[in-house]
């Protein structure tokens, strides 16, 4: 790791945020003082959010959060973090299905770009089993999710009831 190097992006699809992600956000905001959180723009990958809207509702969900902004950016994402000067990624680690997909990417991406290091962070107990496809699966059904997302996605989110959430 590039020494003096204090900018970390945390990179994902955020599609929508939950306070897992924010969790980590804060997590991370404890050991660096700048975050990039990083929208991937995917287009083989739809989600229920256009990337505008992502970006919108991570915003406002972390806008009381100093050092933080929010990007979108495409292509990959050892460039992304080239360009911003951020030596660190920060990945959040859940249960364990997901290690070896992370553990994967981690070591592509250290082979790209053998100076940076990928950091993950351990998610609160209250989160282990949260993820945005929970969070879509719930809604789509017209169950309750307060609590589990920030306020703004959850009144977001239920201007999606009853339609088909698509996305991962
Ligand atoms: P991706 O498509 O890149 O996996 P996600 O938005 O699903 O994008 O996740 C982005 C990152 O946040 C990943 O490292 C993921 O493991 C982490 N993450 C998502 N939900 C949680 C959670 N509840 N607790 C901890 N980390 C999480």
């Amino acid at each position: 790791m590039k020494s003096g190097s204090s900018v970390a992006v945390y990179p994902g699809s955020f599609d929508p945020i939950t306070y897992g992600h924010v969790d980590i956000v804060d997590r991370t905001l404890a050991i660096f003082p700048e975050l990039i959180v990083g929208v991937a723009n995917n287009p083989s990958k739809k989600g229920i959010f256009s990337v505008a809207e992502r970006i919108e509702l991570i915003s406002e969900s972390l806008k009381d959060r100093k050092g933080v902004r929010v990007e979108s950016f495409e292509g990959l994402l050892v460039d992304f973090c080239k360009e911003r000067g951020a030596a660190v990624i920060i990945r959040g680690l859940r249960a364990l299905s997901d290690f070896e997909f992370e553990f994967q990417m981690a070591m592509m991406n250290q082979r790209m770009r053998p100076e940076g290091e990928t950091v993950f962070m351990m998610t609160g107990p209250q989160y282990f089993y949260l993820s945005s496809s929970i969070i879509k699966e719930v809604v789509q059904f017209g169950g309750d999710v307060g609590g589990l997302v920030p306020e703004v996605v959850n009144e977001r989110l239920k201007s999606y009831h009853g339609r088909k959430l698509s996305g991962r």
